[in-house]
C-alpha cells in the first residue's frame, strides 16, 4: 500500500490521495466479494443445497435446484426466486423477527416443493418433528401443501 501523501504509483508527481487513490479504491471494492444473500445455494458433497440464514437446510432434497443457476443466467437468482416465492408469507409479518421466520419457513417449503411427490411426506413429518412450537400441524400441512403447489406453478421448469 503506497502512503496517501507520498508520490502515486502511477508516476506522475502528485500526492497518492490526489491521484490514484480513488481510482484503487474502486478497484479494490469491485474486486471485493458480494455480500451474502440471506439464502444461497451451495454445494454440498457435489449437490446443490439452499443455504438459509446461516443453517443447513435437510441435504439432497434439490436433485431439480440446477435450474437454479440457469434462472440466474436469466436474471433472477436463487434468493430472487426465493423472495417471490415467500412473499404471501411475509405478508402478514409485523417485524422483523416474524420476517426472519417466514424467511427460514418459506425455505423449508422451497425445499419441499423439490423432492419427488413420494418422497415429500417423509420430508414434511421430518420437518415437523424437527420444529418447535408449530401449533397446529394440521394448519401447518395445509400451508406446505399449498406452498408446494404455489411453488409448482412459478417454477414448472423444476418439476418436469
Ligand atoms: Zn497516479
Amino acid at each position: 500500500m503506497p502512503s496517501r501523501n507520498g508520490p502515486c504509483h502511477c508516476g506522475s508527481t502528485i500526492k497518492y490521495k490526489k491521484c490514484c487513490l480513488a481510482k484503487d479504491e474502486a478497484a479494490q471494492r469491485a474486486l471485493a466479494p458480494p455480500p451474502q444473500p440471506a439464502s444461497r445455494l451451495i454445494h454440498h458433497r457435489g449437490r446443490p443445497l439452499l443455504v438459509s440464514g446461516g443453517r443447513d437446510l435437510p441435504a439432497g432434497v434439490l436433485d431439480h435446484a440446477v435450474e437454479f443457476y440457469a434462472a440466474k443466467d436469466r436474471g433472477e437468482g436463487p434468493a430472487a426466486q426465493l423472495m417471490r416465492f415467500v412473499q404471501p408469507l411475509l405478508d402478514g409479518c409485523d417485524d422483523d423477527t416474524q420476517m426472519e421466520k417466514m424467511l427460514n419457513l418459506g425455505a423449508v417449503f422451497w425445499n419441499l416443493a423439490l423432492v419427488e411427490d413420494d418422497e415429500r411426506e417423509e420430508l414434511l413429518a421430518q420437518t415437523l418433528s424437527k420444529l418447535p412450537n408449530v401449533p397446529d400441524a394440521v394448519e401447518f400441512r395445509a400451508l406446505a401443501h399449498d406452498m408446494v403447489k404455489r411453488h409448482k406453478a412459478m417454477f414448472p421448469a423444476m418439476h418436469r
